[in-house]
């Protein structure tokens, strides 16, 4: 097939990743597609957008869990240093009333 642009200039056809088959012109680069082709390109476009959609639906939850592990973390970390805070507190006022006694 023949560039309808360029004229004389023979297409080449290949087959993109998304597996579907385009002509290329090699003088002016222009894309050519087949009938029904379009079509395959506007449903990979479909799926592409739902597939990045659903991941950054995904890495939205991922990071929200992380946030609030990381919250519940440091929380209890604070938890810990106050219970042994009182824990020195108890064992000082222990000795302290066992040497009054
Ligand atoms: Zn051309």
């Amino acid at each position: 097939m023949k560039c309808p642009s360029c004229k004389d200039v023979e297409l080449v056809e290949v087959l993109t990743t998304k597996g579907v088959m385009v002509d290329v012109c090699p003088q002016c680069n222009g894309v050519w597609l087949d009938k029904g082709e379009l079509e395959k390109v506007q449903i990979y476009k479909e799926k592409s957008e739902e597939l990045a959609e659903k991941e950054y639906a995904r890495f939205s939850k991922i990071a929200t869990q992380a946030k609030l592990d990381f919250e519940n973390q440091r929380e209890k970390a604070i938890q810990d240093i106050k219970v042994s805070r009182f824990e020195v507190i108890n064992k000082l006022m222990r000795e302290i009333s066992r040497r009054l006694d």
